[in-house]
């Protein structure tokens, strides 16, 4: 049964398109909270997550960003497929990841002697992982921006920029090469610094719903928000054609090493609706994955145009 959707001069939509986002975010790390003080937190946390992928895609049709994002792209089972190989990769990564300080202090102690003393895991674990964040974003955003600055990364990237509507399906959408990339300029820092695993669990909780919500086609009106977090809004812009607009707002939790580097965007005006990119993506997930390994798929890839237009 389609649901109607809610008109956009109603009491009903001002106080949803304010308050949207919050509720979503808070909601999404208080389960995430509960899921991870249980017995079972894989299982509950999945369930956590995939109740806010359903009421994202409630209000999606409640009350869109763009209505012209409703029309299917063709893309959804591929879009999936993505999703669930890259975070089975990087449950892997992280696998390996919990076990690496453990073979660092078994088989590096000698070279890295001050390794174990650098983590402050003094600290309340809530000011642990906002460092965390603050770390794992400045990996994060310069896995980002090189994936749009620099060919030999754009190749992969272009995969997830491909997509001429946003929707909550979507956010997942990255070549199991872009996703290895980011985990590991991201996560092997931390590692490195000897961050405890309640703080990879935690960043990736709020990395799960940050993304999910940077995708919603929702209209949420998120004001001074944008100047802390990566909001729809601002992803909007990161998706635009355009490339003087795409190849900004880089950051994927908070914005601040945008605002440090210079990379942040948000003009006073409607976000983009004119998403995508000017080349060619293969249709099909197979394709999709070789596609960036041969050089006929990396000229579909650019549109033709010469390789220095992405360098
Ligand atoms: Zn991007």
């Amino acid at each position: 049964m389609p649901i109607p959707a809610i008109g956009p001069t109603t009491r009903a939509y001002s106080i949803l398109s304010v308050s949207l986002w919050p509720l979503l975010y808070g909601g999404g790390l208080l389960g995430a909270y509960f899921a991870f003080r249980s017995e079972r937190p894989v299982l509950w946390f999945n369930v956590v997550y995939l109740s806010v992928v359903l009421a994202i895609g409630v209000f999606e049709r409640l009350m869109p960003y763009a209505r012209r994002w409703h029309h299917s792209d063709g893309e959804a089972f591929n879009d999936v497929a993505h999703t669930l190989m890259s975070k089975g990769l990087v449950q892997v990564v992280a696998a390996v990841g919990a076990s690496f300080p453990l073979l660092v202090a078994t088989f590096a102690q000698p070279v890295l002697a001050t390794h174990n003393g650098l983590w402050p895991t003094q600290w309340p674990l809530f000011a642990q992982v906002v460092l965390g964040l603050f770390l794992a974003e400045f990996g994060l955003y310069w896995a980002h921006r090189l994936a749009h600055e620099r060919l030999t990364f754009w190749r992969f990237h272009a995969l997830h920029h491909s997509v001429v509507r946003l929707w909550v399906v979507n956010t997942g959408r990255f070549h199991i090469v872009d996703s290895l990339f980011k985990a590991i300029l991201s996560q092997v820092p931390l590692y490195l610094l000897g961050a405890p695993l309640p703080v990879f669990l935690w960043i990736g909780a709020v990395t799960a719903f940050t993304g999910l919500l940077t995708h919603c086609n929702i209209d949420v009106r998120t004001g001074w928000l944008d100047y802390v977090f990566s909001t729809p809004r601002l992803h909007r812009w990161h998706h635009s054609r355009k490339l003087s607009e795409g190849n900004t707002n880089y950051c994927e939790n908070v914005i601040l090493w945008d605002q440090v580097f210079g990379t942040y965007f948000n003009p006073p005006r409607p976000s983009s609706v004119d998403i995508g990119i000017s080349g060619t993506i293969a249709r099909g997930f197979l394709r999709q994955l070789a596609q960036p390994f041969s050089a006929a798929g990396l000229r579909e890839i650019l549109g033709g145009r010469p390789a220095e237009a992405q360098e």
